[in-house]
């Protein structure tokens, strides 16, 4: 019969994966031009010292756009990135940027930003983060680098490196996604980590004993281990309470607020009165 004639033609052409094709011929594509066209764009998402109330720091998250005027998510663009090597570029784009945001609008301490594995084994890297750094006039303490633990990096010398080249520029390294891979730990025996990121998971699950406890469990291990602790997902004021009864120092989240343009962090933070003088990062030996 016709129809199935038509489920063997769909089973040839298997028009799911074709489709999923085109999808990402058409990221690769936009991402080509996404500089150029100005069609990257950063959005910022405040981070809360939770001691004090201070929004001491953003995140940048990267928004891409389509011709059309619609966003498309990170959770689809970055793995296209990655693939084609366009990470490179538009990871280098992203540093620049949220460098001169940081500058023109003069209302947190730090940015971070996320920088994907790629970046961190390609040769010169630190090198072209220092030339960013030089270009535009930000001192390093002013940066963190998120890498997300479900990547999977092999952290040979290069990467370490890397690293430490990064940490001698003044740049603070993060761990992000803490709990979602199965690297987390081994990573935080080889890499000198000044801030851990707790997945937001972990935080949602804690709702029952058996959760509260592991979250806990967490926090204490990643507290002997001697790294500043950042959970994220925050949604609801109980949550933050719960942050705050569990000693957590820095907080993420909907319910703090939510990613936001350049201008529109602007319009809701105080400017600060010297953003030159950062607080010292703190090394492993101070802490
Ligand atoms: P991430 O670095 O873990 O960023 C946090 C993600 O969680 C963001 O999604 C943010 O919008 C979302 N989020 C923040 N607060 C909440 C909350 O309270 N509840 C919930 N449900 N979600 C929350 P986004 O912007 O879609 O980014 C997704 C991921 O894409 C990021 O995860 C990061 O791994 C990656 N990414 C984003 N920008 C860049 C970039 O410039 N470079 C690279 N390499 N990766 C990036
Ligand atoms: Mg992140
Ligand atoms: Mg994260
Ligand atoms: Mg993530």
């Amino acid at each position: 019969t016709a129809k199935a004639d038509g489920r063997n033609a769909a089973r040839i052409y298997n028009p799911a994966s074709a489709r999923a094709r085109d999808v990402t011929e058409n990221i690769a594509a936009l991402l080509k031009i996404a500089i150029e066209k100005e069609l990257a764009t950063l959005v910022y998402q405040p981070i809360q010292d939770v001691r004090t109330g201070r929004i001491g720091s953003v995140e940048a998250l990267m928004r891409l756009q389509m011709l059309d005027g619609s966003d498309i998510p990170p959770s689809l663009f970055i793995p296209v990135a990655e693939r084609t090597g366009r990470i490179i570029e538009l990871g280098n784009w992203a540093i620049r940027k949220a460098c001169s945001d940081l500058l023109a609008t003069n209302r947190v301490n730090t940015v971070s930003i996320n920088v994907s594995p790629i970046q961190l084994k390609a040769p010169g890297f630190a090198a072209s983060v220092a030339s960013i750094l030089a270009d535009t006039g930000v001192n390093g303490k002013r940066l963190a680098f998120e890498i997300t633990e479900g990547h999977d990096l092999d952290i040979h010398s290069d990467v370490l490196r890397c690293i430490t080249d990064l940490h001698t520029l003044g740049i603070a390294i993060w761990l992000d996604d803490f709990g979602t891979g199965f690297a987390g730990l081994s990573w935080l025996r080889l890499i000198d980590f000044d801030l851990v990121k707790i997945d937001r998971s972990f935080l949602h699950a804690s709702d029952t004993a058996e959760g509260y406890m592991m979250l806990q469990n967490i926090v204490r291990l990643l507290r002997d281990h001697g790294a500043d602790i950042l959970i994220e997902g925050i949604e609801t004021p109980e949550q933050l309470e719960l942050v705050r009864r569990l000693g957590i120092s820095q907080a993420q989240g909907f319910h703090i607020g939510r990613p936001a343009s350049v201008q529109q962090m602007k319009a809701s933070l105080t400017a600060i009165k010297d953003a030159a003088a950062p607080a010292p990062r703190r090394t492993r030996a101070s802490r």
